[in-house]
């Protein structure tokens, strides 16, 4: 009991920042590949070594679990934190009905789920409704009042005129959107308002499910896009974009986006125009199967409906066209702390498991721009490791045994 609290509190005060580890498990995954044997240094905040026979610092507080594996903290590469599972409260009511107060109150609760399922880094892609309250939560858990993932942001996100909901309401109403409209040179305005705002990127709906028959179709135009992406990347930013259909995953790449999220139907054409510009793929299949589940499909023992079938086809294509692949799944759509459900339906949908592991770390920090900080358990990292039970290249959900969680340096989670 008295170890316990002197825990929590050399946790809350932070005065173990200069604390020396020495961690060891039966492997460890650096961010490429296992490493059988090797050990982890972590001094401050930073990673100090990790290989083969390093020896243990004087003063190293020594973390041992036998038959686990070392990992860089997982990335989540599309969250929606002000968001939660559609079949508990449906989106249009959180956005309607909810006050961003109780929303930002909801979102730091669904922060601390994140990190101690061993997600230390999220990209949020935006709060539907509930305006800049992302960057006051990335900023007090940067300030260590709650305790969250390290926090990349958009705000409102941007949509055009007329596709985004809510929808369907009577007129007369003046409904707030899920996100802000912009159309034409609007959306130069509007990039640059939420830059100053303090998004870290921005993000665009390229397309939304507002054609005849409801299917995926264009919104903004190519120049329109081009514009957001001159006025995002002239202040060092940039643009990433919502799109299914084809022709908006092509206008967003030609334009510049540099990640394409969703893109349910994408081709082996679209995947290799995304590795020619060098864009990354997150496919969020983990929200097309709750969204559907949600609507009653029972996995396992219903026929898969065509938009699932679809899915994995396209999840295939984009696989064999090169193109690189994050991990994103679009949670908020389903419960927080469960983004290893993306992780596993990525194995289930034909991923190598070690290239799901890469996928969450190393090539989810390059996406964005934290590969000089995160991903890599290399010497000069931030210390941002966990530790899972058994060995998750041979069977994902291993993710979900998690062990201990650091994030900075800081100890977050130690099971015995
Ligand atoms: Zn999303």
């Amino acid at each position: 009991m008295y170890k316990w609290i002197l825990f929590l509190l050399l946790v809350s005060t932070n005065v173990n920042a200069q604390t020396k580890y020495y961690l060891t498990a039966d492997r460890v995954f650096d961010g490429e590949q296992m490493r059988p044997g090797w050990a982890v240094v972590v001094e401050g905040n930073k990673i100090v070594a990790a290989g083969l026979g390093l020896s243990v610092p004087t003063g190293a507080v020594k973390i041992n679990y036998p038959g686990a594996t070392i990992m860089p903290g997982l990335i989540e590469g599309h969250s929606h934190l002000f968001l939660y599972p559609y079949n508990i409260t449906d989106w249009n009511t959180q956005v309607l009905k909810e006050t961003d107060a109780y929303r930002t109150i909801r979102a730091t609760v669904h922060a601390k789920q994140t990190l101690m399922a061993g997600f230390t880094t999220t990209r949020d892609l935006g709060t539907e409704g509930a305006g800049y309250a992302d960057v006051a939560l990335k900023r007090a858990i940067d300030e260590g009042m709650v305790p969250g993932p390290r926090m990349l942001v958009s705000g409102r996100a941007i949509v055009t005129t007329g596709s985004y909901g809510p929808s369907g309401y009577d007129y007369d109403q003046q409904l707030m959107l899920g996100a802000e409209t912009a159309d034409g040179y609007m959306i130069l305005k509007v990039v640059r308002d939420q830059i100053g705002k303090g998004a870290d990127f921005i993000k665009i709906y390229a397309d939304y499910h507002w054609g005849p028959g409801k299917e995926d179709r264009p919104t903004f135009t190519l120049e329109e896009l081009k514009m957001a992406n001159e006025a995002a990347t002239s202040s060092g930013r940039y643009f990433v974009s919502h799109a299914s259909s084809k022709d908006a995953i092509r206008r967003a790449v030609l334009a510049g986006a540099e990640t394409i999220e969703h893109g349910d139907h994408m081709d082996a054409e679209t995947g290799r125009l995304m590795k020619e510009h060098g864009v990354t793929y997150f496919p969020t299949l983990a929200a097309s199967e709750k969204v559907t589940q949600y609507r009653g499909w029972k996995k396992g023992v219903d026929p898969e409906p065509k938009n699932i079938t679809e899915k994995k086809q396209s999840f295939k294509a984009a696989m064999e066209s090169g193109v690189t692949i994050g991990m994103g799944g679009d949670v908020g759509v389903y419960p927080h702390g469960e983004n290893v459900i993306e992780m596993e339906l990525m194995v289930e949908y034909g991923m190598k498991p070690v290239d799901v592991l890469k996928a969450a770390t190393s090539v989810n920090a390059k996406a964005l721009h934290m590969e000089q900080q995160v991903g890599m358990l290399k010497p000069g990292m931030l210390a941002d490791i966990i530790i899972v039970g058994g060995d998750p290249s041979i069977q994902i959900s291993v993710i979900r045994q998690v062990k201990f969680v650091m994030k900075d340096g800081v100890v977050y989670r130690q099971e015995k």
